[in-house]
């Protein structure tokens, strides 16, 4: 099987670039420039710099003895919440940064969600010097005060998108028609493995860091660079996208896949795309996506708002249809409680992204010998007052 983007930025029957004629030359631009930018010494030594100095990589590979004997295994956690901003998406930001740069782009246009993408975006612009410009749903910057406040301080400009569900689709729509608008100077970071091509083959080159490193930490701590299994939440996938990136080939290393199941599958509020999902095209790709059977797009409900997306990304429906990975559904419930046994059992309080990786451990028969490696993906400081209300803290 395979796993790489081909020609048309095709992962098996998924991907692509559907766009409107308007985008063609700006995403041309990127795709005839993106690998050998990426690729250049110039680039790679910038970007690991920023990722050492600033970001404060390589995270570390925890071994957590608790949680090791309690699921008796082996069981690290790559902490990519002790990544500045406090989750692995200023990978992304930072490398797609450098390539704008690159391509002599002066203006920078983001949209976002629960505004996470949008402070990694503001974060490294403020780094950069460049202009920044977040789209995000009105009603999205009523839900995430904190967020707005922090793209405030950091100097970006949040523009809300007032049109119809005033979420992130809505959101996304007024940043590509910014970016029809200004062609010349403007580029337009994606915050995950979703978009039409390049962007999911560029985003999981980006955040492949995270797999590179676990290959060096685990051949140290264990002897060997391969782990039995690899666990990551997907929204739209890309700390996923970084975990599996060096390992797709590897088929010993068992890939799960955790999706938000909201208040169950069959409730209505869900976000669980492999299994409520038909192929379609959302962002410019063509890709598994949560729709009404006339084609609208439903709206995703999770917990947790990095996971609350309608898609996924095109290699993902690839590694669901292929069954390469093995994708399982995880209620607000069950991440909750993870999450707090995890405060509770190792003093790290996680994302609630990430807590519905940790929730599927009890849903998988591991051997004695097996090593598993989970992607802590961001930290919970900023689910703080979901935690105090859900626990009544
Ligand atoms: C945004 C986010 C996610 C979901 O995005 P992916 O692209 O699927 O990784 C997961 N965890 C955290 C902490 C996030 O902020």
């Amino acid at each position: 099987m395979n796993f790489s983007v081909d020609e048309k930025g095709f992962y098996g029957n998924f991907g692509g670039a559907f766009i409107p004629e308007m985008l063609y030359s700006n995403v041309e631009e990127l795709k005839n420039n993106y690998l050998e930018i990426i690729n250049s010494d110039e680039f790679q030594n910038e970007f690991k710099q920023l990722l050492k100095d600033y970001v404060g990589r390589p995270t570390p590979l925890y071994l957590s003895e608790r949680l090791s004997d309690k699921y008796n295994c082996k069981i690290y956690l790559k902490r990519e919440d002790l990544c500045h901003t406090g989750a692995h998406k200023i990978n992304n930001t930072i490398g797609q940064i450098l390539l704008a740069k690159q391509l002599g782009k002066t203006r920078i246009i983001a949209e976002t969600g629960a505004g996470q993408h949008g402070v990694a975006t503001a974060t490294v612009c403020a780094l950069m010097g460049l202009e920044c410009v977040i789209y995000m749903g009105e009603v999205d910057i009523e839900r995430q005060a904190p967020n707005v406040s922090r793209m405030k301080m950091l100097g970006a400009k949040v523009c809300p998108a007032t049109s119809g569900s005033k979420t992130l689709k809505d959101a996304t729509n007024e940043a590509i028609r910014d970016w029809i608008n200004h062609p010349e100077n403007t580029y337009y970071i994606i915050g995950s493995v979703v978009g039409p091509h390049p962007y999911p083959d560029m985003v999981a080159r980006l955040q492949s860091v995270i797999s590179g490193e676990i290959k060096i930490q685990l051949k140290e701590k264990e002897g060997r660079e391969n782990p039995d299994y690899l666990i990551a939440c997907v929204g739209g996938g890309s700390n996923a996208a970084g975990l599996y990136f060096n390992y797709l080939e590897e088929n010993s290393v068992k890939l799960i896949a955790v999706e938000a199941a909201g208040k169950g599958i069959d409730s209505g509020k869900s976000a669980a795309t492999s299994v409520l999902g038909k192929p379609g095209i959302i962002h410019g790709s063509k890709t598994l996506l949560m729709q009404t059977e006339d084609g609208q797009i439903t709206e995703p409900y999770s917990i947790s708002a990095g996971l609350d997306y309608p898609g996924v990304g095109p290699l993902h429906a690839h590694l669901s249809e292929t069954g390469r990975a093995e994708f399982y559904a995880i209620t607000d419930e069950e991440a909750m409680n993870a999450a707090m046994e995890l405060a509770q059992w190792d003093g790290i309080i996680p994302a609630i992204e990430s807590s519905h990786a940790l929730a599927v451990l009890h849903k998988i028969q591991f051997k004695k010998d097996d090593i598993v490696v989970l992607n802590l993906s961001g930290r919970g400081d900023k689910d703080l007052q979901t935690y105090i209300k859900y626990f009544d803290l």
